[in-house]
């Protein structure tokens, strides 16, 4: 995905920099549906991340991943051009991190759409990050919406699952905010209030 919903060129904006809004959550619970949304209301740029995963039907290399080989990942890693990144369900994946950077400095938001453990690390880097859990309404939904999705393998799902219980129970001690994607106007909503007032935080620890 590349730069959605605005420029973020106006001198408003240019005096301040961008910032950084970190969304994660299990696969499957709607965060590709919400952010999309999101974009609509708020200008946003969002981060291309480099991934090991073969592409999906649909996918397209350099809008919504950069596909590399493990070669190519370990090279970015060991030259420090990731500011986070993790493995997933058998494969690697991780944030550019100039690109972040050069769109925060000319004051634009900065999406990332990550999963946990790069979170995290994207926290203890920039303080400043503001990071959103989206949660689903059930386990049993969140097995509906990532089975029905249908672009997925069965062992994927079950994998997936099984990292999804556990980001279930760490994430209120984790995120800053916690938002449950029951409906997705209301998702959204809850996100561009948390974009307008960061604080305090929702989900103390
Ligand atoms: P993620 O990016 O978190 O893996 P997606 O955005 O691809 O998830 O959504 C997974 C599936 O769930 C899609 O089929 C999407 O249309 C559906 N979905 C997303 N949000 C909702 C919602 N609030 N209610 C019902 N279905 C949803
Ligand atoms: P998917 O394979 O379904 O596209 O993504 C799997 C998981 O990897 C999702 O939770 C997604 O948010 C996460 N992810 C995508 N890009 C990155 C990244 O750059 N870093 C990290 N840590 N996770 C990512």
């Amino acid at each position: 995905m590349g730069s959605v919903g605005g420029s973020g060129q106006d001198s408003s904006k240019r005096s301040r920099s961008g910032r950084l809004l970190v969304v994660s959550g299990p696969s499957g619970v709607g965060k590709t549906t919400v952010v999309r949304a999101l974009a609509a209301r708020h200008p946003l740029h969002f981060s291309v991340s480099v991934t090991t995963r073969p592409p999906r039907l649909g996918e397209r290399d350099g809008i919504d991943y950069r596909f590399v080989t493990e070669t190519e990942f370990d090279e970015m890693r060991r030259r420090g051009e990731l500011l986070e990144w993790a493995e997933y369900s058998g494969y690697r994946y991780g944030t550019p991190r100039a690109p972040v950077l050069a769109h925060l400095a000319a004051g634009e938001d900065v999406l990332l759409d990550i999963e946990v453990k790069g979170a995290m690390q994207v926290k203890a880097a920039m303080a400043e990050a503001v990071t959103v859990f989206l949660a689903p309404p059930s386990v049993a939904e969140l097995e509906r919406r990532l089975a029905g999705r249908g672009d997925t393998d069965p062992t994927q799902v079950s994998r997936r699952l099984i990292i999804a219980r556990w980001q279930l129970e760490v994430a209120p001690r984790i995120f800053d905010h916690v938002v449950v994607n029951d409906d997705v106007e209301t998702a959204v909503e809850q996100i561009v209030r948390i974009l307008e007032h960061p604080e305090p935080r929702e989900n103390p620890s």
